[in-house]
């Protein structure tokens, strides 16, 4: 027994030994990686959900939303995270731009790979999505209120290149980053130097899932975790519905040969109307669209497709609040 003992003791010894000793390797910056993996046109993303994720079903349904001109190619690197890979700069860059994306109501949180980066320790807490400010005063339609409003909901990324083009619009659209894990925000003060103070609503396009109680994106109200903490009598809603934007166009099934293209104000826009519009199938902008339908009661002029870029109307959104 003591001779195990002592062996036993001895083996210990010999390993802390070896362990006490410096073994780490130094290289050079010049060392030659052999990755397999070529991350010029990777995202990494994970899913806003507690559920587990089919990946293979989740795969062909992202693919066909995403439809990369050049193919993709989806991994799963860990449980809730993935890779995807395209196999040119445009394809990823519309899925960025086109984002948020869902897959079976819960939302995708992706990011870019940089090159070099491991793609299982990229940081995914954000998304990229439209706001649009709403309530907005005269005076107030500016370049720098976006922007400023941009950096109170989240990050500020870019304006609607169409905010100042020249039709009237009752609001204007910021595409800002938010970080998933805080409350959304609702809506700001603002007002001129000596002037009133009034409310600007924030209205977010193709918003997922989000709790009216504690305003985190992810839950619906029913799973919110402050249920715990307040007795249900006492249970305040300070968020809600009103914070999704309507949706931006809707199908209508009309006879539209009365209608003719926007042709006065500003210069023709980037994919405007294209061609006659057919009987029957015609896209119409939702009347309260940024870029939808100008003149007053007795003018009516459609813009086809002119605001579509980043909207990606074919993606399947919940528009109710069940998680
Ligand atoms: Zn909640």
């Amino acid at each position: 027994m003591d001779t195990i003992h002592n062996l036993t003791q001895q083996y210990s010894n010999i390993q802390l030994e070896e362990e006490e000793e410096e073994i780490g390797l130094v290289y050079g910056n010049a060392l030659a990686t052999e990755t397999t993996l070529d991350d010029r046109f990777c995202l990494v993303g994970k899913f806003l959900t507690t559920r587990s994720i089919d990946f293979d079903a989740m795969q062909h349904m992202i693919a066909s939303l995403w439809q990369p001109g050049r193919g993709m190619f989806a991994k799963e690197l860990d449980s809730n995270r993935y890779l995807f890979q395209f196999y040119h700069e445009l394809d990823i860059q519309r899925v960025i731009d086109r984002s948020p994306w869902m897959f079976n109501n819960s939302l995708l949180v992706m990011a870019r790979l940089k090159q070099g980066e491991d793609p299982k320790l990229v940081p995914l807490n954000r998304i990229d999505i439209w706001v649009q400010l709403h309530d907005l005063r005269p005076g107030f339609f500016s370049q720098r209120v976006v922007k400023d409003a941009g950096n109170v909901i989240g990050t500020f990324m870019e304006s609607d290149p169409k905010n100042f083009d020249g039709m009237w619009r009752s609001y204007l659209r910021v595409r800002v980053s938010i970080v998933v894990d805080k409350p959304l925000q609702r809506r700001m003060k603002m007002r001129m130097e000596g002037g009133e103070l009034f409310w600007v609503n924030f209205k977010y396009e193709h918003i997922p899932t989000f709790c009216f109680i504690c305003g985190l994106l992810g839950h619906s109200e029913r799973f919110c975790p402050k249920l715990f903490d307040i007795p249900a009598e006492q249970e305040v809603k300070p968020y809600g519905a009103w914070m999704r934007a309507l949706p931006r166009r809707r199908n209508h099934q009309i006879d539209t040969k009365w209608l003719r293209p926007f042709m006065g104000g500003s210069a023709p826009r980037e994919g405007g109307f294209e061609g006659s519009p057919e009987v029957g199938q015609t896209e119409i902008i939702d009347p309260l669209s940024s870029a939808a339908i100008v003149g007053g009661k007795s003018g009516i002029a459609i813009l086809s497709s002119s605001n579509l870029g980043k909207n990606g109307q074919e993606r399947s959104y919940g528009e109710d609040n069940s998680p």
